[in-house]
Formats: structure tokens, C-alpha cells, sequence
């Protein structure tokens, strides 16, 4: 059995590494007290525990046994004065059909483990055969990802964000796709969660803030003035050098750092609102504004969002798709809106689709938007067609990105 504990990372790096000692301890000790004489526990590494059952049994036993294990890590602990919560996930590997030997059977049992973890955590799999077809697969995609950004196979593509009123291009988000020589365009879901599990995040980050500067020097010196808006996760924001990096970008590529917007989701911030407020600051003070992604999705803490140094609030597209038609979701939106007021921040609606939509956002004062109702996102060219075909914009160097 291979065991994985569940969210202990964010345990050590809150709580400290003694704090995280004692935890694995505390596991250990859990782990022998519910195991036969005869059986092994190992720590292999980190948090990873293999466990060698002697007896052969039916599965259903060890599904118990597993089962009891997940049971008795998930019992509170009590660790230097702290309550702390764990959770495991489990993998299965059986002696001899899953494997003949120890290499086998190691590497089966992580791959259910693995499955488990996908699978919503606190949960044990058997291994099967197909799970090594996938580790195999990510693998593959791992390694062609670490390419990707040399290969230039990366790409920016933009989505303008508007004026509910009026119509004016007040911004662009920029939106990365991967461009893989067999499987063709890539969307981000399907390879940003692989980057950050990776850390390949960090260069692809920093090719997205690159490339989002290069592009905007070059619209400004063909009369497009724009702001674009970049977003960025919680690895780069942790690497601890966000504003350096974007303030020595902006100064190799003669990008006017009030052309550039950083968009962090509510929940990396509200994760660490002590650690992002600096970086927000020193972002701020360079003339880079900062806005809050996907808003309402997450818990924010309003004593915060009052504090933090933050410019704009982008309304989650799950409250706005519904927002004409659910009474709920539209009473939401308006909240955000008023809020967003209250503190002083403009405010950006997600996914708009439909005029229906629009005119319900034009009613409750929201400034801007942003979706398919005024354009897709699309590639650098692409979208400067689009923004030239826009009215009053037949005399380009007239384009004027105002703030949202
Ligand atoms: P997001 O930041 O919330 O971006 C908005 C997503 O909604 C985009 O999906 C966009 O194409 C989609 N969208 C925009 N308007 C509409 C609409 O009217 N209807 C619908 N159904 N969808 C709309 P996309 O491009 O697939 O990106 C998905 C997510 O991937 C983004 O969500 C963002 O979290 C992440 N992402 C994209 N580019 C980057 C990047 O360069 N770096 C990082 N760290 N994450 C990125
Ligand atoms: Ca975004
Ligand atoms: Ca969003």
C-alpha cells in the first residue's frame, strides 16, 4: 500500500517544519498501531508511507484495512499546541497479479495512489492496468510541456474587455494556448494544473509576462494603446520576485508598467492575503494594477479586501452566465457590484454571452465586461483587426484603452 498524505505541504509550510515533524511522527505512530506484527511501515520519502502486508488476503480485506487506516490518520492531532487536520489517500498494489517484483509493485501501487488522489483525495484504488497507460501519458505531456516554451509552441491570445456602457475596448486579457505539434490547440485547462503540479509554471509564467510585455511595446508603437492584463498563479506570486521580474520586463521592452494588469484568482489570495499584500504594493507603487479573478467562487475576507492594495474585482462567469434569470445569482452580482463601489475598485463581469446579460449588468452599474457576446479570445493579429473594426476606430492612433 502506498500512502500519500493529503495537503501536508501547505501544513509544513504554514505551521513549520517542526510542526511537520511531529505530524509524520504522530502518522507513523497511527499507522503501526492499526498494522499486524508482521507487517512493514516505511517512510519512503516526504509524506509518501509504503506499508508491506505478509498476508495474503482477498481484496476486500484490504479495502478494510485501508479504509481503517484513512480513518484513523483523519482523527484530529494534537501537534505543539496545534489542531491539525489530516487527510491520506491510498494505493493498492497485489503480489503477484499487479507485479513479481518490488520495482513492479512500488511503481503500481503509487500509480493507484496517484488515481486516488485525482480521484478527490481521502480515498484508496487498486491498482489497474490502465493507470499506468496515464501516468505514462502525463509523463509524456510533462516532458513535451518543459519543450513547449522553448519550441515556441506557446502562444498569447487576447480577449478585449468593454464598457458596458459605451463600447469602448477598456483592456485585454491576455489567455496562454499551447500550440502541440500532433494534438493541435491546447486550452489552458488541460495543461496549467500539469505546470503547477511541476513547476513548470514558473517558465511558462514568465514567457506569458515576456511575451505580454513584447506585445504590448509593439501595439503602443502602432497606435493601439492597451492594457493588458496578465494572469498569474500562486507559484509565481510564492517565488517571492513578481515585481522585480515584471519591473525588469517592463524596462527591457519599454512596456509602460501602467499598460500591464496582474489577475490572481480570490483564493491564492485569500490563502496568504499577509504574504501577496508587499508584492500587490510594490506592484501598485510601479504603476501595474491588480485584480481579483474569478471572484465570488472562494471566501473572501472583507477586512481584507478592504486592506489589500487591489484595483478591480472580475465577477466569476458561474454568477453572470445565470444572472438574468436566477434571481440568486443576480442579487449576488449586484452585491458585487456594490461592493466593489463601496471599496473603490472597478468592477469586470466574466462570460458575458448575451445581450440579455449585458443589459442586466448595465442595471446594476457594473462598468465593464468581458466574453463571447463581443469577442472570443484570439490570436495578436486576429484581435488587432478587431480592435481597429471597432467604431471611432477607422484613425488608430485615436484608440484609447481607459482604464476599467
Ligand atoms: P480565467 O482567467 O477565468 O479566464 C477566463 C476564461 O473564460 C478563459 O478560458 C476564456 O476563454 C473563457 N471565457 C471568456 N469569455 C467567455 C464566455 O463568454 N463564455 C465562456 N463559456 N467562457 C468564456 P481559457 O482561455 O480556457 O482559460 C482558462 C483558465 O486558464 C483561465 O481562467 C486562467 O485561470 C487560466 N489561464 C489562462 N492563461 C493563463 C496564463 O497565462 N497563466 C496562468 N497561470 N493561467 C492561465
Ligand atoms: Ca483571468
Ligand atoms: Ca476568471
Amino acid at each position: 500500500m502506498f500512502i500519500d498524505l493529503d495537503r501536508f505541504k501547505h501544513i509544513n509550510d504554514s505551521l513549520g517544519h517542526d510542526v511537520g515533524d511531529g505530524l509524520l511522527q504522530e502518522v507513523a505512530g497511527r499507522l503501526s498501531n492499526n498494522l499486524r506484527a508482521s507487517d512493514t511501515v516505511a517512510r519512503i520519502g516526504g509524506d509518501e508511507f509504503v506499508i508491506l502486508l505478509s498476508h495474503a488476503d482477498e481484496p476486500e480485506a484490504y479495502a478494510a484495512l485501508a479504509q481503517k487506516l484513512m480513518t484513523a490518520l483523519a482523527e484530529p492531532m494534537r501537534i505543539a499546541g496545534h489542531a491539525i487536520q489530516v487527510g491520506a489517500s491510498v494505493g493498492i498494489a497485489c503480489f503477484p497479479e499487479d507485479g513479481a517484483g518490488v520495482v513492479a509493485l512500488m511503481k503500481h501501487a503509487d500509480a493507484a495512489m496517484y488515481a486516488a488522489k485525482s480521484a478527490g483525495r481521502g480515498t484508496y484504488r487498486f491498482f489497474q492496468a490502465a493507470m499506468t497507460e496515464k501516468a505514462e501519458q502525463r509523463l509524456r505531456l510533462e516532458m513535451e510541456l518543459r519543450r513547449a516554451a522553448k519550441n515556441g509552441e506557446l502562444k498569447l491570445f487576447y480577449q478585449p474587455r468593454v464598457a458596458l456602457v459605451g463600447g469602448t475596448v477598456v483592456g485585454l486579457e491576455a489567455l496562454v494556448r499551447w500550440r502541440h505539434p500532433q494534438h493541435g490547440l491546447v486550452l489552458p485547462a488541460d495543461f496549467i494544473p500539469l505546470a503547477e503540479e511541476t513547476g513548470i509554471i514558473g517558465e511558462l509564467g514568465d514567457w506569458v509576462l515576456e511575451e505580454a510585455c513584447r506585445q504590448s511595446r509593439d501595439w503602443r508603437l502602432r497606435g493601439l494603446a492597451t492594457r493588458i492584463a496578465v494572469n498569474v498563479s500562486a507559484k509565481q506570486l510564492q517565488s517571492g520576485n513578481l515585481a522585480e521580474r515584471i519591473a525588469e520586463l517592463a524596462r527591457q521592452y519599454g512596456t509602460a508598467p501602467a499598460d500591464l494588469e496582474i489577475e490572481l484568482t480570490e483564493s491564492v489570495i485569500m490563502a496568504n492575503p499577509e504574504q501577496v499584500s508587499g508584492t500587490f504594493a510594490e506592484l501598485r507603487r510601479q504603476g501595474v494594477s491588480v485584480a481579483v479573478d474569478d471572484f465570488g467562487t472562494g471566501y473572501s475576507s472583507l477586512a481584507y479586501l478592504r486592506r489589500l492594495p487591489l484595483d478591480v474585482l472580475k465577477i466569476d462567469r458561474s454568477f453572470v452566465s445565470n444572472a438574468d434569470r436566477d434571481e440568486g445569482d443576480g442579487e449576488i452580482v449586484r452585491t458585487i457590484v456594490a461592493l466593489g463601489q463601496a471599496l473603490g475598485l472597478s468592477v469586470v463581469a466574466e462570460g458575458v454571452e448575451t445581450e440579455s446579460q449585458a443589459a442586466f449588468l448595465r442595471a446594476c452599474g457594473c462598468p465593464a465586461g468581458q466574453g463571447y457576446l463581443y469577442s472570443r479570445p484570439q490570436p495578436a493579429a486576429a484581435i488587432e483587426d478587431w480592435l481597429r473594426a471597432q467604431p471611432g476606430m477607422d484613425n488608430p492612433g485615436a484608440m484609447k484603452c481607459v482604464t476599467a
